[in-house]
């Protein structure tokens, strides 16, 4: 046998091998519902996977909520784009937020407006995905509580997946979670003094 073959044939080996134990992941794979997805972590890429993810469920025509809880009036190329999509609702924190209103109860009262929005998706069964976007800096603060958020998750319709991004997501949400993806900063421009880019980190 010549070279080429023996690795044909050792790749041949080696992907039958694989096949089955796909197939096998594959066929115990067979629970079919919504998922609670958790993208947390120091790294970059909460939100924008969140977004990608979006656009996924847009593309077959599922209805898709939005809530951004933390970026009030800040420009977001994603909701730019999306926004005219009659399956798409977003709602965004009307205030500036956090560091630059630096109001503990006018922020308590964004919050509490917004999570009345988050509630009404949480409870719609033509939302079959609803993004909590930045929700967990919400639980840090202190502006939500903990069992309120878990019971509204909990207590979704069986087809809606929930999408929950934001550092240091509270470890009782990460209990519950399906799917939990951890940012892991390995280096960030930023720390070197390069600007925010718009259409790339916004
Ligand atoms: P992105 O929106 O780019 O996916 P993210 O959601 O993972 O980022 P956030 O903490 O919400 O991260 O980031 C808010 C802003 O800060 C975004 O403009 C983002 O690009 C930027 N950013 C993300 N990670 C870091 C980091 N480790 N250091 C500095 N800035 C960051
Ligand atoms: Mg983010």
């Amino acid at each position: 046998m010549s070279n080429d073959d023996q690795r044909q044939a050792r790749h041949q080996r080696a992907m039958e091998k694989l096949k089955s134990h796909v197939d096998e992941r594959v066929a115990n794979a067979n629970e079919e519902r919504g998922q609670l997805l958790i993208l947390t972590g120091n790294g970059k890429g909460k939100t924008t996977a969140a977004w990608g993810t979006v656009t996924r469920a847009l593309g077959y025509g599922y209805g898709v909520g939005v809530i951004q809880f933390i970026k009030g009036e800040w420009e977001c190329g994603e909701r730019e784009r999306l926004q005219d999509d009659p399956h798409l609702q977003v709602v965004t924190m009307g205030t500036g937020f956090t560091w630059e209103t630096q109001n503990r109860e006018t922020d308590r009262q964004a919050c509490e407006a917004v999570w009345q929005d988050a509630e009404r998706m949480l409870s719609d069964p033509a939302i079959y995905l609803v993004v909590l976007d930045e929700i967990t800096y919400m639980l840090k603060f202190g502006y939500l509580d903990i069992d309120t958020v878990k019971q509204a998750i909990d207590a979704r319709p069986v087809e809606q997946t929930v999408i929950v991004t934001g550092r240091n997501a509270h470890r009782e949400l990460m209990a519950m979670a399906d799917t939990i993806t951890e940012m892991q900063e390995t280096r960030h421009a930023f720390n070197n003094g390069l600007k925010a880019r718009r259409g790339i980190d916004y």
